[in-house]
């Protein structure tokens, strides 16, 4: 039978461990899915558009297991009492095809997402990076800052929001950790000075929340708001500028920052930094822009970790989700006792 862990269970395993070390964690897995990008069957999400959001569903498999997980963005959702992003998931074994496991995944979304940007980090912004500037304070941002200072120790955060009651929520539950957070006036004044840049707004729109004249030499760009066809961050001018890293081409080029550029910009796939056939930052004054989408490797690997971390605990409870009668040929056993209605 499946194991499951409800928003219960997530809620309390966050709790026990902590977000900093579950970050830690989460990160060696990805590093090792992303190591071995070649071994998984990939293909862009499948996404269905409507004039409010979106609804996607991300599978992959490396042919040992199979995962997917759901997922909506709906920009407008917060403004009517809704989540921008809500999401769950599953594994299953590919010898049988059998699910084995099924999670809550809209905090483990904010989680793997978080971690997946600092893992790209790690590996491309500058080492003596002290300062994260964060325009976009919503759901995702206490996500982010704390995988930063988990995996590159950032502590200073400059903030700007549209919305100041998100930047007081942000600073409500940041400051108390130990944050020192700068509130900005504007999206000039939160980069200045930034080692690096976390856009993370949410919007429907081709916007330019960056401009390029905003980006010194040497930042690393965490794009992680522009993943859906018509809504990006970036002036395209930035893209320009550095080196762009993405994480499967096909699906980023469809919905990342790089959906502004001809079908042959070139891009890093950074799985290939981890491995060492790519370069990643090659100097104090490149600008690294990861344009992150979010892909179905890193659901797999977030699902693994909390499956393992939680395997033999309370937090994980049996779901009967899969009819299995004894005959596997008589599945009209499980009914025919029966009685017909009325
Ligand atoms: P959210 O709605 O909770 O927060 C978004 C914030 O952006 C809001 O506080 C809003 O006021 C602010 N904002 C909007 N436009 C702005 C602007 N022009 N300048 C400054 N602030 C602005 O959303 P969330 O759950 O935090 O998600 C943020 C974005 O990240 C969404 O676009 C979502 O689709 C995306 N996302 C990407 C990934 C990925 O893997 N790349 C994963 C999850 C979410």
């Amino acid at each position: 039978m499946p194991q499951f862990v409800d928003v219960k269970s997530m809620t309390r395993w966050i709790q026990r461990q902590g977000v900093e070390p579950i970050m830690t964690g989460m990160v060696g897995y990805l590093e090792q899915d992303f190591s071995r990008w070649e071994q998984f069957d990939k293909i862009p999400r499948v996404a269905s558009h409507t004039p409010l959001g979106v609804i996607e569903l991300m599978p992959t498999s490396d042919n040992v297991e199979y995962s997917f997980k759901y997922v909506n963005g709906h920009p407008f959702n917060p403004a009517r009492g809704f989540q921008t992003v809500t999401a769950f998931g599953m594994l299953a074994d590919v010898d049988n095809g059998y699910p084995t496991f099924l999670a809550e995944m809209t905090l483990l979304t904010a989680l793997r997402t978080a971690a997946t940007s600092a893992m790209v980090a790690k590996h491309l912004a500058r080492t003596d990076s002290a300062v994260m500037a964060m325009i976009g304070a919503g759901s995702q941002a206490e996500f982010q800052a704390l995988a930063f200072r988990a995996e590159l120790g950032i502590e200073a955060l400059r903030v700007f929001d549209l919305d100041p009651a998100a930047v007081a929520k942000l600073r409500r539950n940041l400051e108390p950790l130990g944050f020192s957070i700068y509130q900005a006036a504007d999206i000039g004044d939160a980069v200045a000075g930034a080692d690096i840049i976390t856009t993370c707004t949410a919007d429907k729109a081709q916007n330019t929340i960056l401009h390029s004249d905003q980006v010194a030499p040497g930042v690393h760009i965490n794009a992680v708001g522009g993943d859906c066809p018509g809504k990006t961050e970036l002036d395209p001018a930035i893209l320009t500028r550095g080196r762009v890293f993405v994480e499967y081409p096909e699906q980023t080029r469809i919905e990342g920052e790089i959906q502004q550029m001809p079908a042959n910009f070139p891009v890093v796939e950074f799985w290939q930094v981890l491995t060492g056939a790519q370069q990643g930052r090659s100097s104090a004054e490149e600008i690294t822009v990861f344009d992150s989408v979010g892909f179905a490797i890193a659901d797999f690997a977030a699902l693994k970790y909390l499956r393992d971390a939680t395997l033999g605990t309370d937090l994980q409870t049996h779901i009967d989700l899969v009819a299995d009668p004894e005959d596997p040929k008589d599945l009209f056993s499980l009914v025919s006792s029966l009685k017909p209605v009325g």
